[in-house]
Formats: structure tokens, sequence, C-alpha cells
């Protein structure tokens, strides 16, 4: 079971992670954690530098965005949070990125072609169209797309998966960026694409659900 502790360090280690990688922007992106409790959420500030983020920055909130634990606002986009674990009552981690290229993916209505392993797995992931940062709007489209993938992207926005674990669900954030850049190189060589056979397509799909 996890605690609240455990919580706040795995906010902490993959938010740092995620900004090294250049998949959160300085102010741009927040992650999520379910604590002890289903009525709490652990979440990043509002608006803080997302470089070297400490636990004691971080805020403890309800659905309603209150805050019971922390001294900073919350993230703006903590409906978008709730929203996501109501959808998949199996998460325990949220991550919103805004991932260079799958951002830019997502802007130019890409979809992954079987080009590897992990486009397969990627397939089911959802466009949800603009709304603006922060609204319930956005809130409620996110989590329509979440009952059907555990990853969307927003356009002209970011990125947001959920994971059984959080390392799931940044891995799956790592994945979309890897695979829309493999993508972009793909047509920046401009060749025709070489796809995996359909039956292996087929046989990979099944083992989506490892992740
Ligand atoms: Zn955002």
């Amino acid at each position: 079971m996890r605690t609240d502790a455990d919580a706040r360090d795995e906010i902490v280690q993959i938010t740092n992670e995620l900004f090294a990688m250049g998949l959160l922007t300085p102010t741009g992106g927040n992650v999520s954690a379910r604590g002890a409790t289903d009525e709490l959420i652990w979440i990043t500030p509002s608006r803080l530098y997302k470089g070297g983020l400490t636990s004691d920055a971080l805020v403890c909130i309800r659905a309603d965005g209150t805050v019971v634990e922390g001294t900073n606002p919350p993230s703006v986009e903590y409906q978008m949070h709730w929203a996501s674990y109501a959808a998949r009552p199996e998460a325990t981690a949220a991550v919103h990125t805004h991932a260079p290229v799958a951002t830019a993916f997502g802007i130019t209505n890409q979809t992954f072609p079987p080009i590897n392993t992990d486009a397969i797995f990627l397939a089911d992931t959802r466009a949800v169209p603009w709304f603006m940062p922060g609204s319930t709007e956005l809130a409620e489209a996110v989590g329509e797309a979440l009952k059907a993938s555990r990853g969307a992207i927003l356009q002209c926005h970011g990125l947001m998966t959920v994971g059984k674990s959080m390392r799931d669900a940044a891995t799956r954030a790592m994945m979309l960026e890897e695979t829309a850049k493999i993508l972009l190189y793909c047509k920046q060589f401009g060749g025709e694409l070489t796809l995996i056979p359909p039956e292996w397509v087929e046989r990979l799909a099944q083992l989506s659900s490892f992740l």
C-alpha cells in the first residue's frame, strides 16, 4: 500500500526525470499520485519552476481542489488529474507533459502506424481537441479519452498518461515522445514506411496491457 510519503517521493523522482528529458517545460506540465486514501491526491504546485522540485513544494488536495496539506497553490490542471483517476479507477498516478515531438504529432493529426512494437502498444492513444488549459471542459474531454486508452494527446497543448504505478504512467509518456520522434525521423527520411505484418500487429497488440 502506498503511503503519502511514497506518493511524494515518486512525484519528485518522476518530475525531475521528465524535466531532465525535456518533456516538462520550466512551468508547463504536472504530475500527481494517489495518496494513502482515495479522497486525496498529491500534485505538483501551480507555475513553480519544475527543475529541482522538492517534496515540500507538493500539495495534497481534495477533488474540489481544496488544499489539505502544503503551502503552494495546486496545479491549475488539478481537475484534469481528478478526471483521469475517475476514468481509470486502477490508476495510481497521472503524468501531464508538454513533450515537444508528441505535442507536434498531435497538432498535425498524426496516428501511429505499426513501425515498431511501441507504436503498436500506443495505437489506441486518443487525441483530445483544444480546450482552455485548466478548464472543466478539458478535464471532462481528457477523462473520456482515458476511458479508451491510458494515454491522450491534447491538441495544441501536451499529453496526459495514467498508470497502475507512477513508473507505468511515466513510461507511457516517454514512449509517446520516443515513438513520435521515430515517426518524425521516418517522415524526414521520406522513404516508404516498412510496417510490421498484420498478423504480428494482432499478436503484439494483445500484449499491450502490460503497461
Ligand atoms: Zn499543460
